[in-house]
């Protein structure tokens, strides 16, 4: 069977964490969209890793780690990330790349960084690692699938030429740099080939074997509903879909295979770079929450950058676990908020004065007002706690508030960053139970 982990939100739910204690049980874990853009930050007995295109299944020796097609794969990146690990003790994974997965190109990150510099206060706050103008050349046909490379030298000098002659006129023209260096791209490529070819592999046709075969299989999201290019806060969304639907594209399987939809959400909200953020903190409050957050503080895994950060937003959670298709919410960071007297919650949006808990468009969402309710705190650590029973009732009060108004059964509860820190639960939500 094939499950997905995906994201309700903005993204930094915590699916790093669930992915990788899902992946004890998997067979194969598959990143299918994204690229180094995004990272997942893991804590395990090897030590805590910040993985940005390597598949959280890296850390299981029987898992087969897959690059799938629709990833933005960054060979440098995932070389440096593969390194990284195995001289942090953990052995070498099993990995498979998809010899369809397209490659991100040096000058990728190049138009990206420009781009952002000329747009300079209205940019849209990318991470600089190539995402927007990969997926754009992904699309205008002219982007590079990595079974490409493998091709003789005058049709691969050709293909540069004929990039060249496109982005030269921007990079000259618009940018005033210098154009592409031709001769060193070929080098580039032929370096790259080598370094990836022990891994390459037809993904699709292995992941048909392995579900005739009845192997479990885990897709891997970034991101979250808020960042998907068609449902998500246009245009402040991410170029390649995070959601469990565009796995099946992503990764080469029927949709039909994927049967249990994880979709992460966090007890609080967080995101980063531009776009509405209708539950948004700032001031003391925000500092405190971000200090406290996560594993070590609110700040980007790739970037270092501070996330914002505000209450639980039922509207957009509930949004975002319809888009997901979830079939398990997994609420997570709950024991990060046992310091607070009272906790809001976000539970409708004020737009033109009327109350609404439906999401709605990017416009109407810039004009959205939080409705809230207070909640009382818990005001006590939650940690090492296995049983739901266990935690203090104002805790599962606000488990199963949330879970009312956003309508998916939270069956884990995360309390911590670690594999263990998880806590099952039987909902009445669950169309299985
Ligand atoms: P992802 O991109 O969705 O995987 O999320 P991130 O890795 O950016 O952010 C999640 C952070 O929270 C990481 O530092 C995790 O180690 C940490 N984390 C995950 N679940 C929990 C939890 O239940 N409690 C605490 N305190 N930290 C958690």
């Amino acid at each position: 069977m094939v499950k997905a982990v995906v994201g309700a939100n903005w993204g930094d739910e915590g699916k790093g964490k669930i992915t990788d204690m899902l992946a004890d049980q998997a067979d194969v874990v598959i990143r299918f969209q994204g690229g180094a853009n995004a990272g997942h930050t893991i804590k395990n007995k090897y030590g805590k890793f910040a993985l940005h295109t390597m598949p959280s299944g890296v850390f299981h020796q029987n898992t087969m780690n897959i690059i799938g097609n629709g990833v933005a794969f960054d060979i440098p990146k995932f070389m440096k990330e593969l390194k990284d690990i195995t001289d942090n003790g953990v052995p070498m994974p099993k990995i498979m790349i998809s010899d369809r997965v397209q490659v991100m190109m040096p000058y990728h990150v190049l138009f990206d960084t420009l781009e952002e510099a000329r747009l300079a206060g209205k940019s849209f706050g990318s991470t600089k690692s190539g995402i927007a103008p990969f997926y754009s050349d992904k699309f205008a046909k002219i982007g590079w699938q990595l079974n490409e490379f493998y091709q003789d030298d005058d049709v691969l000098k050709e293909k540069i030429a004929r990039i060249a002659e496109i982005k030269d006129a921007l990079l000259v023209n618009l940018y005033h740099v210098e154009p592409i260096d031709q001769a060193g791209l070929l080098n580039t490529i032929h370096e790259w080939r080598e370094q990836v070819k022990p891994y390459i592999g037809n993904v699709s046709l292995y992941l048909d074997k392995a579900l005739k075969e009845g192997k479990t299989v885990l897709l891997e999201g970034q991101l979250g509903t808020m960042k998907d290019p068609d449902h998500g806060i246009y245009p402040m969304v991410t170029s390649s879909s995070p959601l469990a639907a565009y796995g099946a594209i992503g990764a080469g399987i029927p949709p039909y295979e994927i049967k249990q939809i994880v979709t992460v959400s966090k007890a609080y909200s967080s995101a980063v770079g531009a776009g509405a953020f209708t539950s948004e903190l700032f001031g003391d409050e925000a500092e405190e929450l971000r200090r406290r957050g996560g594993d070590g503080g609110e700040y980007g895994a790739t970037t270092g950058r501070p996330r914002r950060v505000g209450w639980y937003d039922c509207v957009a959670s509930k949004y975002g676990c319809r888009l997901q298709g979830t079939t398990d919410v997994a609420f997570t960071v709950l024991d990060v908020l046992g310091y607070l007297d009272e906790i809001k919650v976000c539970v409708g949006y004020e737009i033109d004065g009327e109350v609404t808990t439906e999401f709605p468009v990017t416009y109407l969402l810039e004009k959205a007002k939080p409705v809230y309710e207070t909640l009382p705190g818990w005001k006590c650590s939650i940690d090492g706690i296995r049983k739901y029973e266990d935690l203090p009732e104002n805790c599962r009060k606000y488990v199963e508030f949330i879970e009312e108004h956003i309508g998916y059964p939270i069956t884990m509860v995360s309390n911590g960053p670690a594999r263990e820190d998880i806590i099952y639960r039987k909902s009445k939500l669950s169309k299985t139970v």
